[in-house]
């Protein structure tokens, strides 16, 4: 049986008062009236994540880095390595979000680094892709998704490769309203879980975790989720409310 996750990415977003105040809120629903067999991951700003992390009850709820140094340690000014994040208590760190690729350079060089370092800290990569409008326009999509895998994912032992979570979020769909169809969705989430049979086995594919991301919200979650190789969601601005946080969570 495949993980279902569903996890917050909160972006550059509330202070560190506003968010244990989030935290303990998404902490006392999802205790309360949360579906038990869906793993709930927030993703907040590494300055949150020790704050938040004293919170949450790890045993309902993990956190994530939204991002890490490519380096291990040293003279690198203004970074957060791996050790840092994983000594706040935070088990996952996202990876290759497109506003990262697109805002800070985030090359599949630098992402192969930040890869191996996470996975040597024992943390969880949720390793995102995704394509532009106008690739999808072009119908190339599939192929651009498949080169960012082959340059990155697709690199690890097989080892590795199982013990990361994908999230496809098309970076159409990225805080503008719009949803992929959830044909859209599955169909692509269908492609890389081929992708990963293919070059590894359908044994490995079976077992990792895929992700949508990109407008998902309480309203269209449930049609989501209900497609059989979406495995949950990776939520921006629906994860900053709580209300809404949780009835993704129960979307399944
Ligand atoms: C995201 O940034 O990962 C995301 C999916 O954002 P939103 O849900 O706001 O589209």
């Amino acid at each position: 049986m495949r993980k279902k996750i569903v996890a917050g990415n909160w972006k550059c977003n509330t202070t560190i008062q506003e968010g244990i105040e989030l935290a303990k809120s998404v902490n006392d629903l999802v205790l309360s009236k949360g579906a038990k067999d869906v793993v709930v991951v927030l993703g907040t700003p590494f300055t949150h994540l020790y704050s938040v992390n004293e919170v949450i009850d790890n045993s309902r709820i993990h956190s994530a880095a939204q991002n890490c140094a490519a380096e291990a340690k040293g003279a690198f000014t203004g970074e957060v390595s791996v050790s840092m994040v994983k000594s706040t208590g935070a088990s996952y760190v996202i990876l290759g979000h497109s506003e990262r690729r697109e805002y800070y350079h985030e090359t599949s060089e630098s992402l192969n680094k930040k890869l191996a370092l996470t996975l040597e800290q024992g943390l969880t990569p949720i390793y995102c892709c995704g394509e532009a409008l106008a690739v999808r326009e072009a119908e190339t999509q599939n192929q651009f998704v498949k080169q960012q895998l082959d340059e990155t994912i697709f690199n690890l032992t097989e080892d590795q490769l199982e013990k990361i979570v994908i999230a496809y979020e098309p970076i159409w769909a990225i805080g503008t309203g719009k949803t992929a169809s959830t044909q859209q969705a599955q169909d692509m989430l269908a492609f890389i879980r081929g992708l990963i049979a293919t070059k590894y086995s359908d044994a490995v594919a079976q077992k990792i975790s895929i992700l949508y991301g990109g407008s998902c919200s309480a309203s269209n979650a449930n049609d989501l989720f209900s497609q059989p190789d979406i495995d949950g969601g990776l939520i921006g601005g629906a994860s900053l409310k709580s209300e809404d946080f949780l009835a993704i969570i129960n979307a399944y």
